[in-house]
């Protein structure tokens, strides 16, 4: 969908077509700009468009309501369930409506790593507020008995150990 307003407001070149990044997001880049990964910086025209990504409304109801909950990606990349009914008010900095809101509790990638206590394959992990672990597949949470099943190798990954290979968290504030 290249629309003729698909320009840079900065350089007036075209526009990238539309990225999804890791973390559920989107945006356009100029395609006069390009990320440089030895230097981490941007080269050229460092022009960049978030765009809005659009609520997916889920099959779900809100347990205070009972309107409809949407799922929403916010700004960082996190996830969460919020009810359909309820709407953030820039102004008051306050919401309106229904205030339900549930946080999706990470997310976890395929790795191309093996578990070195089964051998199964391991998993990139991140937590809702966006640490990460390697944590092996068979692992799992029984919510029943509150334990831990199945294998139990965890590495914890300290900030700056997982390079995020598009330059992602080096892109200017999305506003
Ligand atoms: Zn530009
Ligand atoms: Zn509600
Ligand atoms: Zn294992």
């Amino acid at each position: 969908m290249m629309k003729n307003d698909d320009v840079c407001p900065k350089c007036g070149a075209q526009l990238s077509p539309i990225t999804d990044t890791p973390t559920g997001r989107k945006l356009q880049r100029c395609s006069q700009g390009s990320w440089n990964p030895q230097t981490h910086k941007n080269e050229g025209c460092d022009y960049v468009k978030w765009l809005e990504v659009e609520p997916v409304e889920l099959d779900e109801k809100c347990p205070k309501c009972g309107a409809k909950l949407v799922l929403q990606v916010t700004r960082f990349g996190k996830k969460m369930k919020k009810c359909s009914a309820g709407s953030w008010d820039k102004e008051t900095k306050k919401v309106i409506g229904c205030d339900y809101i549930e946080w999706i509790n990470g997310t976890s990638e395929p790795l191309d790593e093996k578990c070195p206590k089964c051998g199964a394959n391991l998993v990139l992990y991140t937590t809702a507020n966006g640490k990460k672990m390697k944590k092996c597949s068979t692992s799992g949470w029984d919510k029943v008995a509150k334990k831990a099943t199945g294998c139990e190798y965890v590495l914890w990954l300290k900030a700056g150990q997982v390079n995020s290979d598009n330059g992602e968290e080096f892109l200017p504030p999305e506003e």
